[in-house]
């Protein structure tokens, strides 16, 4: 006898990454690891479409505040302007760092 060994086990399966059924519609190889809005996703696609959802959020969130802040009977109240402003920046920041976390993703 010869003292190669040959496994029978088959290698266990796992579960492909299934980005390619969002509408970006990308192969991914990688294995899924991270379930996503009921699709199993690899880290870096699952990263990427969160990056994505925050940054929709954050831009419709952007979106309401210009509206308010073009409101001509809200522009009277100062105070209100003043947060209006702040929360802008904020949201300007945030959005800053949801597309540095895409490009970090999409790596
Ligand atoms: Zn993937």
């Amino acid at each position: 006898m010869s003292g190669a060994r040959i496994s029978t086990q088959h290698p266990k399966w796992q579960p492909r990454c299934e980005f390619d059924h969002t509408l970006k519609g990308e192969y991914c190889g990688q294995i899924g690891e991270v379930r996503l809005d009921g699709l199993l996703l690899c880290n870096r696609h699952a990263r990427q479409l969160e990056s994505q959802d925050k940054i929709a959020l954050l831009q419709g969130i952007s979106s309401c505040i210009e509206l308010c802040l073009s409101n001509i009977t809200l522009r009277r109240d100062t105070t209100l302007v003043g947060l209006l402003r702040a929360e802008r920046a904020g949201a300007a920041r945030e959005l800053e760092l949801a597309y540095q976390e895409l490009r970090q993703a999409a790596m």
